[in-house]
């Protein structure tokens, strides 16, 4: 039987781009389907590449593939740029892991030991140390480490020089939501909401937050004991400049009387704060209290950026399974691939993950070159291995 496309992705966030990147360098014929009315927590996120400073939200031994993906950025990005002829601002100036008080300092200091344990080691700053390299922070907190692993680059630029690449290279993007998947004779056949089809040998669900089993219906998820994914709520800021005051200089992940969250100053102007994590149903706006403590803690550290203007207020929904883990790779279906549930982590992940994936597909691999155990697909739902 004929076929239009060796590939159809579904979903264009960052896991969707990554991927069609990967495969169309390899001359893979392929079309992406991304809806522009759709959610894209791919928009709204921070854009940092933190193994080091998000180690609290994994588990232990996840930290040989966040360390991989990370590395995989110093290669990835610069290619990028060349790729599209345009700046994705990697900034590799490095993190501030800051404690405010003496409590939040033990805290911190747990966290220290549980990274050396991991073999990743930080550099502890007292308060005069961490102001001699980054004046804005306010005079009285407790103390810091330093890390300078954990880097960051603008999401929203990432996404738009991944556009132009692979339409360069003559991808089709399709703006609109795929309505249903059908396999037979060996190709499957993909409709969209405008009754559209198209046929490809083999699909990839690459739908971010997006209940699989809307695509993939609840029996055939539970037969094939692919876990489920949520989305799990994060409020998050764009604040600009208006003074002299320009922002700090490294990214600034902050523990503020137990709570963390962080504030990301891009060389353009731009400075992100962030970012609430609440388990919500879909469809919610930012909350009054998430929005307000944010606020808070960020000028606590740093006080000048109460002089900043508040130019964006986002809710995104980031893609997560029960254990915390991607689910990347094949299902047990013939020709028909997963790529997304990289939660807090897509943007460090996903290019690497993408890869790894691109791979399998173009050697018609059955099983991702690395870490698959970790994130392939089929494994008990709800489980904590
Ligand atoms: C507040 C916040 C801050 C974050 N900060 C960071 C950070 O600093 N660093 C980091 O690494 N990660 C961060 N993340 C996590 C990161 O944003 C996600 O892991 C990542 O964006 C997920 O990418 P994705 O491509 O899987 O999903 P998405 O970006 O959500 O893309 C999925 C796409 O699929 C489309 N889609 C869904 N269903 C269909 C369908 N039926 N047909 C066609 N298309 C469909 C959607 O419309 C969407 O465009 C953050 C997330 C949030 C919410």
């Amino acid at each position: 039987m004929k076929y239009d496309y060796d590939v159809v992705i579904v979903g264009g966030g960052i896991a969707g781009l990554t991927l069609a990147d990967q495969l169309s360098r390899r001359q893979i014929s392929l079309t992406l389907y991304q809806p522009h009315s759709g959610p894209r927590s791919s928009d709204v996120a921070a854009g940092m590449l933190a193994p080091s400073s998000e180690i609290t939200f994994f588990a232990p031994d996840e930290a040989a593939v966040f360390l991989e993906a990370r590395n995989y950025w110093d290669d990835f990005a610069p290619r990028l740029e060349r790729d599209a002829g345009a700046k994705i601002y990697f900034d590799k100036t490095g993190t501030l892991l800051i404690a405010a008080t003496p409590g939040d300092l033990q805290d911190l200091k747990r966290t220290h030991d549980f990274l050396r344990g991991l073999g990743i080691e930080l550099e502890p700053l007292t308060l005069a140390q961490t102001r001699a390299i980054e004046p804005s922070i306010a005079p009285r907190l407790a103390g810091a480490l330093r890390s300078e692993i954990d880097v960051q680059v603008d999401n929203r630029s990432v996404l738009v020089a991944l556009d132009s690449v692979i339409r360069d290279r003559g991808v089709t993007v399709r703006d609109a939501q795929v309505t249903s998947l059908s396999f037979h004779d060996h190709v499957w056949t993909v409709t969209d909401e405008l009754t559209t089809t198209v046929t490809a040998r083999k699909v990839v669900v690459a739908t971010g937050a997006a209940d699989l089993s809307l695509l993939l219906g609840e029996a055939t998820l539970s037969r094939l004991e692919i876990p489920k994914v949520r989305g799990v709520k994060g409020d998050i800021l764009r604040l600009k400049p208006i003074t002299g005051f320009e922002g700090p200089l490294h990214v600034l992940r902050s523990i503020v009387e137990g709570r963390w969250s962080y504030i990301v100053p891009r060389s353009h102007g731009e400075i992100v704060v962030g970012a609430s994590m609440e388990e919500r149903p879909p469809g919610q706006g930012p909350r009054v209290g998430a929005v307000f403590e944010l606020l808070r803690d960020s000028t606590t550290i740093v006080p000048e950026l109460r002089e900043t203007e508040l130019c964006e207020v986002r809710t995104g929904y980031r893609p997560a399974t029960a254990d915390a883990r991607p689910l990347v790779g094949a299902t047990g279906v013939e020709g028909l691939y997963i790529n997304t549930a990289h939660f807090r982590h897509g943007f460090l992940l996903a290019p690497y993950t993408s890869y790894l994936l691109a791979e399998m597909i173009a050697e018609e691999r059955g099983a991702l070159s690395a870490f698959d155990d970790m994130v392939k697909p089929q494994r008990r739902p709800n489980t904590v291995s």
